[in-house]
């Protein structure tokens, strides 16, 4: 199956014009061996193509349309906000606004700075781990994307997974060996590292609930022993949250978990749907940024006004509509009625979810790490993505990759979509 004539030709002229046609890689359909389509307008739980197709979508731009597409009280607040001015690169009010709620809401952060998306806040962290306690190496866990920041892009997930390319050219080899990868899910791999390298080790940072191989859960005590171990070699933990944070919770998985990191990398939902990352953590390491520390970090747009008041539109919303409520709600009806469909079929499956994220995979074991996600048959999942796209169901073009609800999806929305998977499988 292939998308409408109009995306056909579109995608052909943008391939001249961008590389591989897209500004982000999974975007192009490469991991279910297509092209994609162009979206003309976009409501609610629904977007439009341009070749006039409606279709139900779970990705929500990737995860920060937690209220779904243009959501109103966001786009008005963006509309009155903008009559003032677009961006100023002077301190405004709206500044002290987000860093207030992000400190009101996330455990550990007693400090926060602002970047322009989830790649910078990662980024800072690491060199900020490193400023802080003068050492280079860092852990992290296979299948774990954390942006495209050099020293991160090692073993990574999402689309370097995707496309074969856990390590990208043009990382040089030097950065990559100050980088330590470990299998997750393995507590005696953590305390091999930490007793060979734990002098050198500035921290450890880790999806905190890993959501770009699929969406796999941490272990009872992984992330305690994360804790522990930083702790007693005076290390730093970093909680990559872009992904979990202000979905799972207020305090996304800090709160969950009870547990406290050092850093937090921050994104997706804070900034409303506009490029929007932050990070936090402890106000002693936070002091040691520029311009009061010795670690540089800086932006042009980092805490644009409109940005700052579509981020916190957001997250009002959220608060005021019960929304981490609602969301787990829908979530649970949609597992229950996709799992029991599947059973009833004889498909073996494993449906992982947590709130409104969510991920299927066509194999009946525990999913523990990168290894168990690619025991699947991925041409299985294939034949699930085009069979929903053409029924008017968009799940993520990869297997890889985590299914989101937002506040938008209605009960009969799910029900929907359950229908639809029903009928794919049906032709298996
Ligand atoms: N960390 C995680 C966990 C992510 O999922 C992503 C993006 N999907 C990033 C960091 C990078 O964020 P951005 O794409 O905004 O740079």
């Amino acid at each position: 199956m292939s998308v409408g004539p109009l995306s056909q030709k579109i995608f052909a002229r943008a391939k001249t014009l961008i590389p591989g046609g897209v500004n982000s890689p999974v975007r192009a359909f490469k991991n279910v061996d297509g092209d994609p389509f162009f979206v003309r307008r976009a409501k609610g739980s629904r977007i439009e193509d341009i070749d006039g197709k409606h279709y139900i979508d779970y990705i929500g731009s990737w995860g920060p349309n937690i209220l779904g597409h243009a959501p109103i009280p966001v786009t008005n607040a963006i509309h009155e906000a903008a009559k003032d001015g677009i961006s100023y690169g002077i301190p405004n009010l709206g500044e002290v606004e987000m860093a207030q709620k992000i400190i009101d809401w996330v455990p550990s952060v007693e400090k926060v700075r602002m970047t322009n998306s989830g790649t910078e806040a990662t980024m800072s962290c690491v060199r900020l781990a490193r400023g802080f306690t003068g050492r280079d190496k860092i852990i992290k866990f296979e299948g774990h994307y954390h942006g495209h920041v050099d020293s991160l892009l090692v073993s990574a997930g999402s689309g370097a997974l995707t496309l074969g390319e856990p390590d990208s050219a043009g990382v040089p080899k030097s950065f990559a060996a100050e980088t330590i990868t470990l299998p997750y899910n393995q507590p005696e791999k953590l305390e091999e590292a930490f007793a060979q390298y734990g002098e050198q080790i500035a921290a450890v940072i880790t999806e905190s609930y890993p959501a770009n191989a699929g969406l796999i859960f941490p272990r009872a005590g992984f992330l305690q022993l994360m804790r522990d171990l930083t702790r007693k070699h005076g290390a730093l933990l970093i909680f990559d949250e872009v992904m979990t944070g202000f979905r799972l919770a207020k305090g996304g998985v800090q709160e969950l978990e009870g547990f406290t990191a050092d850093l937090v990398a921050m994104g997706k939902v804070i900034g409303g749907g506009l490029p929007v990352g932050a990070f936090g953590g402890r106000a002693d390491i936070m002091d040691h940024l520029a311009p009061v520390g010795p670690v540089y970090q800086a932006g042009t747009l980092s805490g644009n006004p409109l940005a700052m008041v579509a981020g916190l539109t957001q997250l009002r919303e959220l608060e005021h509509n019960n929304g981490f409520v609602h969301l787990d709600q829908l979530g649970a009806h949609f597992e229950q009625g996709l799992t029991s469909v599947l059973s009833a079929k004889g498909i073996p499956h494993r449906l992982n979810r947590v709130g409104s994220m969510f991920c299927l995979y066509f194999l009946d074991e525990e999913i523990v790490n990168v290894e168990t996600v690619q025991k699947q048959d991925f041409d299985v999942f294939k034949k699930l993505f085009w069979g929903c796209l053409e029924e008017g169901i968009y799940l993520a073009p990869s297997l890889y990759e985590t299914g989101f609800i937002s506040m938008a999806h209605s009960i009969e929305d799910l029900d929907e979509t359950i229908e639809v998977i029903e009928k794919v499988v049906s032709k298996w």
